[in-house]
């Protein structure tokens, strides 16, 4: 096996995606040279952040002790989950679990939930009461919802109404309510404020929706009640859902009274500025905020998301505990499955410095956000990021988005390169 020191660290970092031309100060606190003890890290989180970096810790050094703490023993993905309701997948193939992690890569999995941290301590208490110790703590925990932003709403109704956001139960529920939705009826979907998961998602999940009524209820109609003014590809999907839809979605904006202010449950109406609407299958995706672990373990700022240095995701809060993912503050990378995983591998690469006394590789970092408007048409974005005056930045003329007015052929070979993009990402995180 290859022994592992700088050089090589940097060229497996570079091999998982990353570049990495340049060279940091020397990390301030490595471990103390006489401690032979294995280094201990506890990875919270078997998502797209924290199964990718305890994967890569120890593909990065096979020393380390890692555990890696998720209540779940499958994970549905949310990538692939409105495709899931447009029927296009089955939920196997957007299913993964845990057990190449733990045979292959020797990372110690628990299924359990995290109930408290304490930093001084360095340990970490599961919900069967077990105590854990470690040297660094990754917290990748996704996200929590701000049910109370909407009047009537809250966690208790989500079986009825669901949000759909954190895939699994919710989605499947959605994707019953979707085919139970009696001919002609309205489908209502109210996406969030910024910041929020997925900045294309809820506009995927309006295409995905509008392709299986398209085939079996035709007269059904789509209402988007948004509360934002503008959305990720707004362009490129308005321009689809004309050509693939006709006049089945309206979107409603902001400026126009878009957002949903209250819900009467019962009833499944909504109201905004723009309208009161009664809703054969209502789909509320409430504002959103870090992971309630990153609440209870007090690494959120006012905005309720974690601060850390962009560089390394270490906590600027907590000392010792890396928050990656969605509950992070992570410059202009957006929250997506895709940043969360280079994250997870960036921050692997940090710890791993960490231990060895090893300067930061500081790589460039790209994301992809794929969708799709219809089975054979898809659109993406991509951008590539590095560190700019301590945050992450995007590099100036790197990435971009589709073309507008793209032929068919162009559209059919990014809907191949989305399901490619999700084969790709979810075989390096739970399948190789
Ligand atoms: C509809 C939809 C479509 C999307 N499509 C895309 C896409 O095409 N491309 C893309 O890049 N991204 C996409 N995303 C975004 C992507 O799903 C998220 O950005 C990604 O999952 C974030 O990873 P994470 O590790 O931060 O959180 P998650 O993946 O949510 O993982 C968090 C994990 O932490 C665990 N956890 C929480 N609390 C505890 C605790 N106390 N103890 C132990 N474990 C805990 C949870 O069980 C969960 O498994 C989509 C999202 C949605 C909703």
């Amino acid at each position: 096996m290859m022994k592992m020191n700088r050089r090589t660290l940097i060229k497996a970092l570079a091999a998982a995606g990353a570049t990495v031309p340049m060279i940091s100060p020397l990390s301030a606190r490595a471990m103390s040279s006489n401690d032979t003890s294995a280094p201990k890290v506890v990875v919270i989180g078997g998502g797209f952040g924290g199964a990718t970096c305890a994967k890569y810790l120890k593909r990065f050094d096979k020393q380390i002790e890692v555990t890696l703490v998720e209540p779940k023993k499958t994970y549905m993905t949310c990538p692939g989950s409105n495709w899931y309701l447009a029927g296009l997948v089955d939920s196997d193939t957007i299913t993964h679990n845990y057990s190449v992690l733990a045979d292959k890569h020797d990372v110690n999995v628990i299924h359990q939930s995290v109930n408290a941290i304490d930093a001084q301590a360095k340990t970490v208490k599961l919900d069967n009461g077990d105590v854990l110790k470690y040297d660094r703590l990754v917290v990748s925990p996704g996200i929590d919802f701000k049910y109370e932003m909407i009047e009537g709403y809250s966690e208790a109704v989500i079986d009825q109404i669901p949000h759909a956001y954190q895939a699994g139960s919710q989605t499947e529920i959605l994707y019953e309510q979707i085919r139970d939705m009696k001919p002609g009826g309205t489908f209502v979907i109210a996406p969030p404020p910024n910041p929020f998961r997925c900045p294309p998602g809820p506009y995927e999940r309006v295409s995905m929706v509008a392709s299986y009524f398209k085939k079996y209820n035709p007269t059904a109609k789509i209402l988007v009640l948004d509360a934002k003014n503008k959305f990720s590809k707004m362009g490129l999907f308005v321009e689809g859902w004309k050509q693939e839809y006709g006049d089945m979605i309206t979107w409603i904006g902001a400026m126009d009274g878009g957002t949903v202010k209250k819900v009467d449950v019962a009833t499944k109406t909504v109201y905004s500025d723009y309208d009161t609407v009664q809703a054969d299958v209502l789909n509320i995706i409430p504002p959103q905020k870090a992971g309630k672990l990153a609440f209870t373990a007090g690494l959120t700022d006012d905005s309720g998301w974690c601060p850390v240095n962009q560089e390394t995701f270490e906590s600027s809060i907590h000392r010792g505990i890396h928050v990656i993912g969605d509950a992070s503050i992570a410059g202009k990378m957006p929250k997506s499955g895709h940043s969360a995983s280079s994250q997870g591998k960036m921050c692997a690469a940090a710890i791993v410095s960490h231990f060895h006394n090893w300067a930061m590789p500081r790589p460039k970092n790209v994301n992809t956000c794929y969708s799709l408007v219809a089975e054979d048409y898809g659109i993406s974005v991509a951008a590539v990021y590095e560190m700019k005056d301590g945050k992450i930045d995007m590099v100036p003329g790197a990435g971009g988005v589709s073309p507008s007015a793209g032929s068919v052929q162009q559209h059919k070979q990014e809907a191949d390169y989305a399901r490619g993009w999700y084969k790709s990402i979810t075989a390096d995180i739970w399948n190789s």
